[in-house]
């Protein structure tokens, strides 16, 4: 990279932020630190500044000043993510973007929403509630919807809604020179113009910042049961899948953990559970449909050689066994 920003750039793109953002412009060290690090296992490296910014038309003066300078920009949203995504191995300017966080709509009968960027997915269905709809990519995570469409993130529901972007219909963008942009919109079945909401989920933040999603909702199943099944190895466990999905049971979520992460989750969690790949399974759907393709799960998983099935019998069973499975990265840390 021949165009590394010089300390004379960043002093400046810092001056011109002090005077917009005033003490909402962090340069301490903790500041940089907890914005350098994130989940991931990689040493910290810092940006030179973090900026957190509330609305649309702030994050259009950063990234214009920014560019005008030459110093990058990284957006922030929980950093939760494990990649180093949110590393600044070139310094420059950390855009924090969690205090965005309104719900600018809900049509419940369109079932669907529109959010600002800081949003979290626990914000957000906590919101919901009493509408008796729900947002469901699942990660396990304390995550914004901004970071989650910005990573294309998935989770334990994909089976069943699909990802990030499947569930992202139209977004508001800020494009590194500071100019804003909406893609698509709330129509289903439109396919006019170009695609441009895709070109922007799973972008990581180096095509724009996204500061507005509008975002598919669903209807709360009326009931669901879970289980977890050990199988001797990883071919079993996968037929028992295919099988079921051929089956076209409710199958809400499946997850596969493998020996090593077996061994791995029993350490953690001090479980005492086989150490060969297991599933996890979760059943929607009406009250009739939920324990009769659950019976039939377990039909095709003691079929397909599986040596060790736990039916949770109430939510809080199902919670526990889920639980499980979230932990096996770490614990959310909020
Ligand atoms: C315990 C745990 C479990 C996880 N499980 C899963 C899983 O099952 N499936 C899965 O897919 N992922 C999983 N992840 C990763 C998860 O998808 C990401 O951590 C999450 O999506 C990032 O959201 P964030 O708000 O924390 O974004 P950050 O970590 O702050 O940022 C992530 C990236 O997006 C960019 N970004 C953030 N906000 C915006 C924005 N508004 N506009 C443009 N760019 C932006 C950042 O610059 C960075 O590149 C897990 C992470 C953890 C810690």
């Amino acid at each position: 990279m021949n165009d590394l920003p010089t300390p004379s750039r960043v002093a400046a793109a810092i001056e011109a932020l002090a005077r917009l953002f005033g003490d909402r412009l962090l340069t301490s060290r903790p500041a940089r630190e907890q914005h350098g690090s994130g989940e991931s296992w990689l040493p910290a490296t810092m940006p030179d500044a973090v900026v957190m910014a509330q609305t649309t038309e702030e994050v259009a003066a950063v990234l214009r000043i920014c560019s005008q300078h030459s110093v990058p920009v990284i957006p922030f949203g929980a950093g939760s993510s494990i990649e180093g995504q949110i590393h600044a191995p070139h310094g420059g300017i950390s855009l924090d973007l969690s205090a965005m966080n309104r719900i600018l709509s809900v049509a419940a009968d369109d079932m669907d929403c529109t959010v600002q960027c800081g949003v979290t997915r626990q914000q957000l269905n906590e919101d919901l509630r009493a509408t008796g709809l729900f947002f469901p990519v699942d990660l396990g995570a304390y995550a914004t919807l901004g970071g989650m469409a910005a990573t294309r993130a998935s989770g334990t529901t994909t089976v069943r809604y699909g990802s990030m972007r499947e569930l992202v219909l139209g977004l508001t963008v800020v494009l590194p020179d500071g100019q804003t942009i909406r893609t698509g919109g709330r129509a289903r079945k439109s396919s006019a113009g170009y695609d441009l909401t895709h070109l922007f989920i799973g972008s990581e933040g180096t095509l724009g910042v996204i500061t507005e999603l509008t975002l598919r909702l669903f209807g709360q199943p009326a009931a669901r049961q879970s289980l977890m099944c050990s199988f001797p190895d990883l071919e079993a466990a996968t037929q028992t899948v295919v099988a079921a999905l051929q089956c076209g049971l409710g199958l809400n979520r499946i997850e596969l953990a493998d020996a090593l992460q077996m061994t791995a989750i029993n350490r953690y969690s001090k479980t005492d559970l086989p150490e060969s790949p297991t599933l996890w399974v979760e059943v929607t759907g009406s009250d009739v449909a939920v324990p009769h393709d659950l019976g039939l799960f377990e039909d095709l998983a003691r079929d397909g050689g599986a040596i060790r099935i736990e039916r949770a019998e109430d939510t809080d069973a199902a919670n526990r066994i889920w639980r499980i499975r979230h932990d096996a990265l770490s614990p959310p840390a909020r």
